[in-house]
């Protein structure tokens, strides 16, 4: 039995924990916080319940299977699949509706303009192309050099190669398929689910778009929350020795690996490192985007859909504001309403919105009251703007009685170790963006990254995928060392 530590809470951290538990070893999970789950935390007010981090759930097969692999089907919660996968709105003119049946889809593009429709149907088929040629192959194994990847490409054809390696932008890629400004900015926000920009992220963002047709787009019954607490019983049932609120770092000392935290130094044999590494790097490196995120308690049942995107007028503006470090002045806007599918997320005659505006990630180097104080006014000013914008789309919400009761802001999210409040750290710009990530293996033998800010990227499943690949490569590592 060796000993391996982890360090963070998130669902990558837990899944390393857990599959590492699973293999026989002696784990120990250090999180600094007094809470598990990382950035998917939950808040509640007078009985509404919604997440303040992650809402919506792709590829949910990944995560059953997680939970099947830990012996902990039991405490998997249940899944709502979204037949309105997510409404998409302008201020002017017509809105696109994206449901899970491609015809219903393709109805609601009709409307923007004839024959948006037929094009929605061209543009589904490259994404499910692109998921073909880039997707597949990256999150099958730990990427270790593009040798391995290639490899895995080509097993698949060589006109998948071709596909892979005509790719340009998203926004171009938008621009290509659909002759409307709000098809391509429907395109262009797949980007977005990386902390990325659409006119400088690689068109293999599109391959979101077939995971979420292909797979569905679903809501996990009581929100992320539930999700968090059903992995981490599932971790402590297998004997993870799970230490909250106690921050930790590794050091290597001679040819020992050891955990230092305020109680003192501890030997360990591995470390899986669930904090971001470019929290570790000394150098400032660009960053993915941030958010702003506010809570509003309604005292009416609002006809709205699980997900409305309320786009922003300048797209282009908006993006270039937030990688120019400003706070965007009309941003788009994201708007959860869990209660339009669960029960359970909101009493009856009430509705829970989490409201997302994307924000720029800022300097680490800033003094930090600098940060605050700006987060401080902002805060203010895109609630209001939020609010206004929100309550001019639909008169209901505007005569309602509603409380903010919950901010976070991207000063919050640095506090959990998130380097300049970023949700998805390193910023995946360029045609090769995703290749080059910090790599999960350290260049301290034993040292092991997973989570968001390394392979395969951000998103819940992505990140139990990294919990499980790194576990792959602690194992490895203890068989080499045997
Ligand atoms: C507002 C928002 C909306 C999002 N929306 C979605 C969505 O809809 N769908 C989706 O799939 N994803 C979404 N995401 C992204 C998703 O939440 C993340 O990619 C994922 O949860 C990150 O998991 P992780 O394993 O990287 O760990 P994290 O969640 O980053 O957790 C890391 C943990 O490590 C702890 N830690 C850090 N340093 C130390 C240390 N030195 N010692 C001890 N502990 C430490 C932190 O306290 C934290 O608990 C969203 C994120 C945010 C913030």
């Amino acid at each position: 039995m060796k000993r391996v530590a982890v360090i963070g809470g998130g669902f990558g951290g837990l899944s390393a924990a857990g599959e590492l538990a699973r293999q026989g070893h002696h784990v120990t999970l250090f999180e600094g916080a007094d809470t598990l789950g990382g950035k998917a935390q939950a808040v509640t007010h007078d009985g509404v319940v919604l997440d303040t981090g992650p809402t919506l759930l792709t590829m949910p097969d990944v995560v059953a299977e997680q939970f099947t692999r830990l012996g902990a089907v039991d405490l998997l919660p249940r899944f709502h699949r979204l037949e309105l996968q997510s409404r998409y709105v302008w201020d002017d003119g017509p809105a696109f509706d994206c449901w899970e049946a491609l015809e219903r889809a393709q109805a609601s593009a009709d409307g923007l303009a004839p024959g948006e429709g037929a094009a929605l149907g061209r543009f589904t088929k490259d994404a499910e192309q692109i998921w073909r040629a880039a997707g597949e192959p990256y999150l099958e194994a730990p990427y270790e050099g593009v040798a391995s990847f290639m490899a895995r490409v080509l097993k698949r054809g060589l006109a998948t190669v071709a596909t892979g390696l005509k790719l340009a932008t998203l926004d171009e890629l938008g621009r290509r398929h659909f002759r409307t400004p709000q098809l391509q900015q429907f395109v262009g926000r797949f980007a977005t689910y990386a902390g990325a920009s659409p006119y400088d992220a690689s068109a293999a963002f599109a391959m979101i778009a077939h995971l979420e047709r292909a797979f569905g787009v679903h809501h996990v019954e009581g929100g992320m929350g539930a999700l968090v607490r059903g992995l981490a019983a599932a971790v402590q049932r297998l004997g993870v020795d799970v230490r909250l609120s106690q921050r930790a770092k590794w050091v290597q000392r001679g040819s020992e690996l050891l955990v230092t935290t305020a109680g003192g130094d501890e030997r360990f044999d591995a470390v899986v490192v669930n904090q971001d590494p470019l929290a570790e790097r000394k150098s400032a490196e660009p960053l993915a985007m941030s958010g702003f995120v506010f809570h509003v308690d309604v005292q009416r049942r609002l006809d709205w859909p699980h997900h409305t995107i309320l786009f922003g007028r300048d797209y282009r503006r908006e993006f270039d504001q937030l990688f120019g470090g400003q706070v965007p002045d009309e941003p788009t806007i994201y708007v959860n309403h869990p209660a339009a599918s669960d029960a359970t997320m909101a009493p009856a005659g009430r509705s829970g919105l989490f409201v997302m505006v994307n924000a720029p990630a800022f300097d680490v180097s800033a003094p930090p009251e600098r940060v605050e104080a700006l987060w401080r006014d902002s805060a203010a000013r895109l609630e209001a703007h939020c609010l206004k914008r929100l309550a001019a789309w639909d008169p209901a919400f505007a005569r309602a009685t509603k409380t903010v009761f919950a901010r976070r802001t991207p000063v919050d999210l640095a506090a959990r170790g998130a380097p300049g409040g970023s949700i998805y750290g390193f910023l995946p710009h360029g045609k090769f963006g995703a290749f080059r990530r910090p790599r999960m293996r350290s260049a301290t033998p034993g040292v092991f990254y997973a989570g968001g800010g390394t392979y395969p990227g951000g998103g819940v499943f992505m990140v139990m995928l990294s919990g499980r690949f790194a576990s792959g490569l602690v194992q490895r590592h203890l068989e080499a060392r045997a």
